[in-house]
């Protein structure tokens, strides 16, 4: 699928009118957390955009801000983002702009565009205004050139307390743009920063060095979500009056959202943090790594965020589409072996006591190319619970009963005839007989079986755990306003326990299957030599019309 947007629209043009030679992008996550679902939009649209104009693409860590970074997040991106198959030019960080950022500073102090504010953050909020009345100015505001570059000096000196002083641009109290009322350029934060260690005690603010980075790196088209919009005027204002030499300009596009998902990186953390998840790679969590634990793959996820297209309006989108993305991107490509999930073992008294056969099966029923392989069967195998019934309820029942006969697929037909209990009253072993005519593949064809059903042969099927899930959170009525922790889903996560085939002995962590009936799922991480663990991503069908 090919990105096709409003914005490449803006980027063909700027090409033709030779307002840009080259398409030049960043993308730039704060590392405070692991990148989520939402991260996707901006990092595909990011890339596939320079891409169809065979232009380049940066990673830049906003890490101008030491409190919530980390070299862990880090990693974790750079990580996503070579899964998802992109590969920066350069990868940037903010913080090595620092030298830079603050000479602009000085010049702006030097052009009387910039001044040292003793105000608090309270006292410059209430100073501010508000939509409807104006600001007013601080009374810090008319110091002079000398003494706010020695207040500066200070300042970065490490002088001042957190909080004691700011940086702010001197443009204007009363612009009917809040953002343009004289904001804080610099503020003193004396944290180690992850990077910089204690080198420095100010930092500046993302509408400040946002933009300056940008023109630092030669971006030509610097795309950010729309709740950046009002800000673009700061932006200009910054690449206006820092005497840069090349002018990035901001577009704004609509944030992703999805159904029964929150995505905000406060949520995210405050679920690991409440160990409601294992962690920001529980499958469950909208994070890159969750979902590539739980068995999205880039491709799927590409084409979910390109078919999702791209506006100037924020989108909802419904959970279902991710699914469906998985299931076209799996369909024809993914092996398709058995795997019993809550399993029953079925007797089959007039079979061979010693013997085991190999049966010709396809690795896919719906591609030849996946070429064929061989299932075993024996005397004993295991069905799902949820395929037998003692007794046939209806025509639609297209599954095993007593006295029914059905096909186990690629192997025989079989018919139940009796059942044995455990002491709780659980059936335990079912007991049936086989027709040695029936062996699939020879063309039998006197009699139908009344459906066809899946088995693992218990001589050799390995043991496995299931994991099926839930959205982690389920909005109703109801609950819709409440708090997120409490509209969290206490089903997301249910264990299943059983047997897959075993040719699947030397599966590895990450390999997708179509179990067949079941649904898609992946090897997981937590599997050892005695037990499997599988994920399921998604089941086969959606419940929901697309
Ligand atoms: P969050 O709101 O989850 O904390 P953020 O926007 O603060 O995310 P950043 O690390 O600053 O996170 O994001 C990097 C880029 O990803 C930004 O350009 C941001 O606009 C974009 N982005 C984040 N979430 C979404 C989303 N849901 N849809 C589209 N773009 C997004
Ligand atoms: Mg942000």
């Amino acid at each position: 699928m090919e990105i096709n947007n409003f914005i490449k629209t803006i980027m063909e043009e700027d090409l033709k009118n030779g307002k840009v030679n080259e398409i030049i992008t960043r993308f730039p996550p704060e590392p405070n957390a692991y990148l989520h679902i939402g991260h996707a939009r901006a990092i595909i649209t990011n890339f596939e955009l320079a891409d169809s104009f065979d232009g380049k693409t940066n990673l830049r860590f906003d890490d101008t801000n030491p409190v919530k970074e980390d070299q862990e997040f880090v990693d974790g991106i750079i990580n996503d983002l070579a899964w998802l198959g992109y590969r920066p030019e350069n990868i940037f960080y903010g913080s090595d702009y620092f030298e830079k950022t603050y000479e602009k500073a000085i010049l702006l102090i030097k052009k009387g565009l910039a001044y040292v504010d003793d105000l608090n953050q309270e006292e410059i909020s209430k100073y501010r205004g508000t939509l409807n009345e104006p600001g007013v100015n601080s009374p810090y505001r008319d110091r002079s050139v000398e003494e706010n570059l020695k207040l500066f000096e200070e300042m970065k000196e490490g002088k001042y307390a957190d909080g004691e002083k700011t940086l702010r641009a001197k443009i204007d109290m009363a612009h009917p743009n809040i953002n343009m009322r004289d904001p804080v350029m610099y503020r003193i934060i004396h944290t180690t920063h992850h990077r910089q260690k204690d080198k420095w005690c100010i930092y500046p603010m993302y509408d400040f060095a946002h933009p300056l980075q940008d023109s630092f790196e030669g971006i030509t088209h610097s795309l950010c979500s729309l709740e950046y919009d009002n800000h673009r005027i700061l932006y200009d204002w910054v690449i206006d009056n820092t005497e840069v030499e090349h002018h990035p300009h901001q577009y704004e596009f609509g944030r992703l959202n999805i159904t029964n998902t929150i995505m905000s990186k406060r949520y995210l953390r405050a679920l690991v943090d409440a160990k409601k998840v294992s962690g920001y790679d529980d499958p469950r969590m909208p994070t890159l790594c969750g979902l590539r634990r739980r068995g999205y793959t880039p491709n799927a996820i590409k084409s979910f965020i390109l078919g999702t297209g791209l506006s100037r309006v924020n989108s909802t989108v419904p959970e279902e589409e991710l699914e469906e993305a998985l299931r076209n991107d799996l369909k024809m490509s993914a092996l398709r072996p058995n795997a019993v999930i809550d399993p029953v073992k079925v007797i089959i008294d007039n079979y061979p006591d010693d013997v085991i056969e190999y049966l010709d099966c396809p690795n896919n029923a719906e591609n030849d190319e996946l070429g064929a392989k061989k299932i075993s069967f024996s005397k004993e195998v295991y069905i799902e619970r949820d395929d037998f019934i003692l007794e046939k309820p209806n025509k639609k029942w297209k599954r095993l009963a007593l006295g029914v006969e059905v096909r186990l697929m690629y192997a025989y037909f079989i018919k139940a005839n009796s059942v044995e209990y455990d002491d709780n009253g659980n059936i335990i072993i079912i007991h049936a007989t086989y027709d040695p005519k029936t062996k699939s593949g020879t063309g039998f064809d006197e009699r139908k079986p009344n459906g066809n059903i899946h088995f693992v042969n218990a001589k050799d099927a390995i043991p496995a755990e299931f994991r099926l899930f839930e959205p982690l959170m389920k909005e109703t009525e109801e609950n819709k306003d409440l708090d997120f922790m409490e509209k969290l889903n206490p089903n997301s996560l249910e264990i299943k326990e059983g047997y897959v085939e075993a040719n699947l002995k030397d599966t590895k962590e990450l390999d997708h299957f179509q179990f067949i009936r079941n649904g898609y799922f992946v090897t997981d991480k937590d599997s050892t030599k005695d037990k499997l663990v599988f994920n399921r991503t998604c089941s086969l069908k959606s419940s929901f019309k697309l």
